[in-house]
């Protein structure tokens, strides 16, 4: 059926702007990014490249949900999740496939990649960010919470909050301690976590900040972007929780602080897997990299971009650890398995 002259008329209206043709190419997302500067991101794309995007919205387990449903007939030509754990079940689950790019290995650390056989890596990180550890300044020592160690000592006993073990989050936090100690002092330290709760794990990180502000905790997990939303808040409520409360980049003088990723790949079945690979190149670009991270209040993941975030500037240079991201991936049967016998819920 042909398009109603209005909504015909609209489209062409829409592309304008941008000096597209109405045949011109067009690149399928699939994002798990819902961010206001993401417009910015695409429109720059398009006006360089002449490439259109047309995106379909998700969470990253929606998103993995209908690629698999898809299969061969999927349309999806980028997909962009923001976690790494969820990138390599993707990975492994054959939804992407390698892409060769000499851009993307100069600008993406060897790190923050996934797996590459010589065909090129099946995934990218594009920004970063960190698990750190806040903490009630009225009733806890910084000293008391400088390593993730830390968290399992009977010093911090009855005073932690975290979100579900089995969340993504903290699947990736372990997995990387497994990787630093080794699985059986892991599940040591993981009990020992038990152990410290001031109360069975629930909500979301952000939740856990305000347990911590409200007195209910005195010590919580949260990645570093929750943090830096509340700290950019002019709510006076959020002022309050900011004000309350302490922060820590852990094990500064050992591993370094854990970072995950937000990331993107070429869809398995892709028909446009060159402007695939270019619109992962630019996302690479320094001035794509600063939208990318700004974003959600992420770190650039190209090395010497400094964040123009405030709330970023504001809690400075850490040292993060170095392990490859796509490890914490492989460990997370174990540590769920670790989860289980611990009684972490
Ligand atoms: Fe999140």
């Amino acid at each position: 059926m042909p398009l109603p002259k209005t909504l015909f008329a609209l489209a062409l209206a829409a592309l304008a702007p941008l000096g597209l043709a109405q045949n011109a190419p067009v690149l399928n997302i699939y994002s798990a990014r819902h961010y206001q500067t993401d417009e910015a991101l695409y429109s720059n794309f398009t006006k360089a490249t002449g490439v259109r995007i047309q995106r379909v919205d998700a969470d990253d387990a929606g998103i993995l949900a209908r690629l698999r449903a898809e299969g061969s007939a999927s349309p999806a030509d980028v997909i962009l999740l923001v976690d790494a754990a969820r990138l390599w079940r993707a990975e492994v689950d054959g939804l992407f496939q390698p892409v060769k790019s000499p851009v993307l290995d100069k600008r993406i650390p060897a790190q923050l990649r996934g797996k590459d056989e010589g065909a090129g890596a099946q995934w990218f990180g594009f920004s970063t960010r960190a698990r750190v550890v806040v903490y009630d300044k009225t009733k806890v020592q910084t000293a008391d919470v400088e390593t993730y160690e830390k968290l399992a000592d009977p010093v911090n006993k009855g005073r932690l909050c975290t979100r579900s073990g089995s969340h993504p989050y903290n699947l990736s936090l372990f997995g990387a301690v497994v990787e630093h100690l080794g699985p059986a002092p892991a599940e040591a330290w993981l009990k020992g976590l038990v152990d410290n709760m001031a109360r069975p794990p629930k909500g979301g990180d952000t939740d856990q900040i305000k347990a911590v502000a409200a007195g209910e905790c005195a010590v919580a997990l949260t990645n570093s972007y929750y943090l830096a939303r509340l700290m950019r808040s002019d709510a006076p409520a959020d002022r309050q929780v900011v004000e309350r409360i302490g922060v820590v980049f852990p094990n500064q003088k050992t591993w370094g602080t854990h970072v995950n990723i937000a990331g993107g790949a070429v869809a398995r079945h892709s028909k446009n897997v060159q402007a695939a690979r270019q619109f992962l190149e630019y996302l690479s670009s320094d001035d794509a990299q600063i939208y990318f991270a700004n974003g959600n209040n992420e770190w650039p993941a190209v090395a010497g971009l400094k964040p123009t975030n405030p709330a970023l500037q504001r809690m400075g240079d850490f040292k993060a650890e170095t392990i490859p991201v796509s490890v914490i991936g492989m460990n997370q049967v174990k540590v769920q398995q670790m989860l289980d016998r611990v009684g972490y819920r």
